[in-house]
């Protein structure tokens, strides 16, 4: 595999898992989205990090597919949820789209459909989870239901309180039976997110991106930030820790998920699953062929 410069790697002062990963009880409200946090190199740097990730990313994706193959039973589940305008996209495009594509499992959840709601939330959950050997990417996710559901007054309050637990329990349940969970919020600044919805609005080819309701989102922002703060608190699990990411610097966004997504495939210490037939009888009958 190609190194990566060594001196890459230095500008990390701090493990990115232990810069971001959430401490229940800290304020998200002071958290300051512009921040690099772990990271002393400039915005190249990070690029060329990023981008030295690959081969590395693609190599492991590959050993947890072959592994699926062989009948294992791992899978990762990277979850990103964030703030409208974070760049979930952009992550699944830059971070995500370094791996080959046929081993991702792709899903966002957008407002449940009638079918969907005729179920409970976790419904939808449980059928896009990702098979083993696959990496999952769920583009917001089972989150919503303390999040959208809390701030736009979808369920009365005892209810919704009552899936802090259950989403607790779900994600424990899936750990054990061998995903490896990577759990992303991704938050930007109101001042970011504000600029971020003027440039769809002045810019032709974004204005697919955008929609009437996302003014009411922004309005709302500070109701969001509260929902993320007790949600990350509530929810932040040794199986399931929140890494919270600023992402006002996208370049910071998509490196920061990048090692974490990386660290959680190496932790999976998958090697090469070995061959189920005989190697060297093989060699000699594709010689004698
Ligand atoms: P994104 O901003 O994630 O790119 P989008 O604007 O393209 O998304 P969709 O992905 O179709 O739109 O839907 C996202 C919307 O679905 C968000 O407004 C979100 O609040 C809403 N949503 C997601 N989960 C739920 C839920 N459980 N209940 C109600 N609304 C939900």
């Amino acid at each position: 595999m190609a190194a990566i410069p060594e001196e890459l790697e230095q500008h990390w002062d701090t493990a990115p898992q232990d810069a971001l990963r959430w401490v229940p009880g800290t304020s998200l409200a002071a958290l300051d989205c512009d921040a690099a946090p772990g990271w002393s190199g400039r915005k190249t740097e990070g690029t060329a990090l990023v981008a030295g990730r690959a081969e590395e990313l693609a190599d492991l994706q590959e050993r947890l597919f072959a592994h699926g193959r062989s009948g294992g039973d791992r899978s990762a589940l990277l979850v990103l949820q964030g703030l409208d305008t974070s760049g979930k996209g952009g992550i699944v495009r830059h971070v995500v789209g370094l791996v080959d594509p046929q081993g991702v499992e792709h899903r966002g959840f957008g407002v449940p459909t009638e079918e969907e709601r005729a179920h409970g939330y976790l419904w939808r959950v449980r059928n896009a989870l990702p098979r083993p050997g696959y990496l999952g990417v769920f583009d917001r996710s089972h989150h919503e239901q303390v999040l959208v559901v809390r701030v736009d007054g979808l369920e009365p309050e005892d209810e919704w309180r009552g899936h802090y637990d259950e989403l607790v329990a779900f994600e424990k349940e899936i750990a054990g039976r061998g995903t490896a969970i990577v759990k992303v919020a991704l938050m930007v600044s109101a001042a970011e997110q504000k600029a971020r919805l003027a440039e769809r609005l002045e810019r032709p080819d974004k204005h697919w991106k955008y929609n009437p309701g996302d003014v009411d989102v922004h309005r709302r922002y500070g109701d969001y930030v509260a929902a993320y703060q007790e949600m990350l608190d509530r929810t932040s699990t040794p199986e399931a820790p929140w890494y919270v990411v600023p992402a006002d610097k996208k370049w910071y966004a998509r490196l920061a998920v990048t090692e974490l997504l990386l660290g959680a495939l190496r932790g999976l210490g998958l090697g090469w699953p070995p061959a189920d037939f005989d190697v060297e009888a093989e060699k000699a009958r594709l010689a004698a062929a």
